[in-house]
């Protein structure tokens, strides 16, 4: 019954989600319950750096590259040609969830993209360098070699998945790459890499998974001309993506809607874009965040909404909902709907604040997103009422508090994007329609 709440979402073949602001929005619950009417859940862009959080009644479970709707045994998961894969990562979280008693058959319920980029030691050690040199300035990156992975792609000395399976093609392919990067470790000091022991890991890692290695891309375009139902989600968020989040502070891939096409290899079609946001705003790592309460009130917020990383445990900055970032994220992704998660974590935080404009330096304000300066933009906000009611029971939009509905109002009005869904906790049925 509960998936009727989703109905609208999934009436076009095709959703995509996507995250509004800066990632762990909660799309692996809106994922989880949105996949349990799909044929196929694929991801398109990030690496292991994403995590995605499942409550099951069997308890709760971490995926950071495997697609959520393995959880359900009809999905057929790939992970797609955009995403970057560390293939000695990836086996021990299939491992992982095998012995969670999840049904994992490389080449049936999961597919890997022979096109998918490489995540070698090389770019695990580049990544850990290249950030300590930042310094003040570093992005905040995971160091798991994700963005260095990303580089190599578009400097075309990349390792993909489908070089794994033939040991002739990998060792010349690494040759190539491990030359470049003993330059570069020799340049700083560093340790030269040892070929021989990286090509017999990932070859090794490589036949672990060829089974599901496949031209993934061409699955798809035969299931999307099948009319099969494919749910592509999204990892991180809008204001993550390389070109329209707020760069320098991004991750290396396009983590918007624009990555959903040339990530899978599907051509451009019609789809529902669902847009995921808490109610308040949270930021892990650096970078620019107008609505951070650095606080009392922030460090409560934290507390409340356990606000630390699924990957890493790191503690999210929190902040009040932003209702520029979230417009601005809105129109670029092509959302048109938003599920608005979190909401019990709201409760005792009244008067609640939203962000509608931006006082820039130069005194000048804006409703827009700017590309320069955010870290020195001042939130204006508009402060409402807040609630003291505990609303994890509530299944219905009018049976929450008046406060609460007002504040989710508000949030229409400022943002132009239609709240279809409020989760008012991690569980699968704490879920309320519109
Ligand atoms: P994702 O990367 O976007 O999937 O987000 P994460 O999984 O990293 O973080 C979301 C966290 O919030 C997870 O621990 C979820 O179980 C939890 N969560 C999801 N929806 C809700 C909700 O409505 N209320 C509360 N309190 N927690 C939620």
């Amino acid at each position: 019954m509960l998936r009727r709440f989703f109905a609208i979402a999934v009436s076009m073949p095709t959703t995509c989600v996507v995250g509004i602001l800066w990632g762990d929005e909660g799309k692996g619950k809106v994922i989880d319950f949105l996949a349990a009417d799909t044929d196929f859940v694929v991801r398109f862009g990030g690496g292991h750096n994403a995590g995605h959080t499942l409550v099951l009644p069997s308890g709760k479970l971490v995926l950071h590259l495997v697609p959520s709707g393995i959880v359900h045994p009809h999905t057929v998961n790939v992970i797609g040609n955009g995403v970057v894969v560390d293939p000695v990562h990836l086996c021990g979280e299939i491992e992982k969830l095998q012995a969670r008693g999840l049904r994992i058959e490389l080449g049936r319920n999961l597919l890997l993209s022979e096109r998918a980029h490489v995540i070698v030691e090389a770019h695990r050690r580049q990544d850990q360098w290249a950030e300590a040199l930042r310094g003040a300035g570093r992005i905040g990156t995971t160091g798991r070699g994700i963005g260095p992975a990303y580089s190599d792609r578009c400097a075309r000395v990349g390792i993909r998945l489908g070089d794994l399976l033939d040991e002739k093609r990998l060792r010349a392919a690494l040759q190539a790459l491990v030359e470049q990067k003993n330059a570069l470790f020799g340049s700083a000091g560093m340790p030269p890499l040892d070929l021989d022991a990286m090509c017999a890991q990932l070859f090794a890692a490589g036949d672990r998974l060829r089974p599901g290695i496949v031209d993934a891309g061409a699955v798809l375009r035969r299931a999307h001309a099948a009319g099969k139902r494919i749910l592509l989600e999204g990892a991180q968020g809008c204001l993550l993506d390389l070109e329209h989040g707020t760069y320098p502070y991004v991750t290396s891939s396009h983590a918007s809607t624009g990555g959903a096409f040339s990530g899978t290899g599907l051509p451009p079609h019609a789809m529902t874009v669902v847009g995921i946001a808490k109610a308040y705003s949270t930021r892990v790592g650096e970078g620019p965040f107008p609505s951070e309460l650095k606080g009392e009130i922030g460090d409560r917020l934290r507390t409340a909404g356990n606000e630390f990383g699924s990957t890493t445990g790191r503690p999210r900055r929190c902040g009040w909902f932003d209702t520029v970032a979230v417009r601005y994220s809105g129109a670029v992704s092509g959302a048109t709907e938003l599920v608005v998660t979190n909401l019990d974590v709201l409760r005792g935080f009244g008067p609640l604040r939203l962000a509608v404009a931006y006082r820039m330096p130069d005194g000048v304000r804006t409703e827009d997103m700017p590309a320069f300066d955010l870290a020195s933009a001042e939130a204006e906000y508009v402060e409402l009422p807040g609630f003291d009611e505990d609303v994890r029971g509530v299944r219905r939009f009018q049976d929450l508090p008046r406060n609460a509905q007002a504040y989710l109002q508000a949030i229409e009005q400022h943002t132009k994007l239609r709240i279809r869904t409020i989760s008012v906790g991690p569980e699968r049925d704490q879920v309320i329609p519109r």
